[in-house]
């Protein structure tokens, strides 16, 4: 399998090797990180794209979920031309901010007031700082898997998602203050929540962790909102990947639960670099001169070179008017449906005991020796324990997904994947026939 991407890649193979003497590992992001070498990619339109070598890929990557509308969508790219030939950075306010926010607003409605940061690392960090300054309270909540970005209260060590210890280079006492808890275990985290009684907010990817990858009960987070609300515990809904995603609203859209605080990023931009953090206008506030004045005391402090970049928020406004006139989120939604039974029945022909499931417009693949699906279909994704993430095969992973490659789909490190509403049946029946093939070779390499 590795001999045929070699085969097909010499150009990306190339690119590779320089990068090794530039980069750590040769990457600029860990989820781009693949043996022997990542493509290199110069192109992308609608649902596809082409590396420097001009292999052709159905996309499920996604621009890391950035890409709702597709790559290089023509109104989104044409206003992000228009903007940025005006000008990059003004240091100054803009008008183009205004409507970015309005247009948050107007689908989001638990979003009161906003604020705009470069990305959704600084969005999750501006979210768990805001909690502590409203509630006066130190430690955060969040659940085994689920990613809210790097910094330093949501460390994403291996180790650290799963026993809570620091990841490298982040203090100890830092991520003593993260707590972490269970997804689904509604009796744990009760008792978590009873054992501390200093808790600012809990943060969740309303979806499930690593955007569904562990799913999510919609239940439990019905429970979280309600035993939140009765300790004065501020609910985070990272809607990083979910907003504008699962609904035009998000998933507190699609579930009808209302968080204090909500984070975006991705989408929100228009497939250009932009987050932001959102919601009560009480805890907001934090950030106001004159609420701190009233309050007499420190605001909290929100520079960024690059906050509400007018080019992003040209972007953005457009993309998320399109994304609402259009449909597109239940559009992807269908095709991702759609695809998913594809695949299963492309597992199902085959015997091969593995299963597709997700909601919405994902995808994630369930593979596990110990544990045979009997039945794609009738697999159930709640009953996995987060720990399965540690668990999977990652060196069959690894070569299913160079098998991937080799046939023409670019799949996201776990084997899933993320739609945009440019996927069509043509992209569905690439993508099985590609399946069914690296299937074959895996099955031939004696995997
Ligand atoms: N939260 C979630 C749920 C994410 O998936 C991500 C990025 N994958 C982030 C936060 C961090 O966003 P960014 O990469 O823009 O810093």
């Amino acid at each position: 399998i590795e001999a045929a991407f070699r085969e097909r890649t010499p150009g990306s193979a190339e690119l590779a090797a320089e990068a090794r003497t530039l980069f750590p590992s040769g990457i600029t992001h860990d989820a781009r990180h693949l043996k022997p070498y990542g493509i290199y990619v110069e192109r992308a339109a609608g649902p596809r794209k082409w590396d420097v070598d001009g292999n052709e890929y159905v996309d499920y990557f996604g621009g890391h979920g950035a890409l709702l509308l597709g790559h290089a969508h023509p109104e989104v790219t044409r206003v992000a031309a228009e903007v940025m030939a005006q000008g990059t950075q003004f240091g100054a306010n803009h008008p183009w901010e205004l409507r970015w926010a309005e247009a948050v607003m107007k689908l989001v409605p638990s979003v009161e007031r906003i604020r705009f940061t470069s990305s959704g690392t600084e969005a999750t960090h501006m979210a768990l700082r805001l909690a502590r300054d409203f509630t006066g309270r130190p430690k955060v909540l969040r659940f085994r898997t689920h990613f809210h970005g790097w910094h330093d209260h949501m460390t994403h060590g291996v180790a650290s998602q799963f026993d809570g210890s620091a990841a490298p280079g982040v203090l100890a006492g830092v991520a003593e203050n993260a707590l972490l808890a269970d997804p689904n275990d509604f009796v744990g985290l009760r008792a978590v929540l009873d054992a501390h009684d200093d808790i600012a907010a809990a943060i969740v990817e309303p979806t499930g962790g690593s955007t569904g990858y562990t799913a999510l009960d919609p239940d439990f987070l019905r429970a979280l909102r309600e035993e939140t609300a009765k300790r004065g515990i501020l609910l985070v809904f990272d809607e990083v990947v979910t907003g504008f995603r699962v609904a035009p609203g998000g998933a507190q859209e699609a579930f009808g639960v209302r968080p204090d605080l909500s984070t975006f990023a991705k989408i929100l931009a228009g497939g250009l670099p932009g987050g932001a953090v959102g919601g009560r206008r009480d805890v907001m506030d934090g950030l106001d001169f004159d609420a701190a004045e009233a309050r007499k005391r420190d605001k909290i402090g929100h520079p960024g070179t690059f906050n509400a970049n007018p080019v992003s928020a040209a972007a953005g406004t457009t993309a998320l008017r399109i994304l609402a006139e259009t449909g597109a989120c239940d559009k992807a939604s269908a095709t991702a449906a759609a695809l998913r039974e594809r695949l299963n029945g492309v597992l199902k022909d085959r015997r091969v005991p593995w299963a597709f499931y997700g909601n919405f417009s994902l995808f994630h693949l369930f593979v596990q020796a110990d544990r045979p699906v009997a039945d794609p279909f009738a697999f159930d994704p709640l009953s996995l324990s987060a720990t399965r993430m540690k668990d999977r095969p990652k060196e069959l992973i690894r070569r299913l997904r160079l098998a991937m490659l080799v046939n023409g789909v670019d799949l996201n490190p776990m084997c899933g994947g993320l739609l945009s509403a440019t996927h069509t049946e043509a992209d569905i029946d690439a993508t099985a026939a590609a399946f069914a093939e690296a299937l074959a070779m895996l099955r031939r390499a004696g995997d």
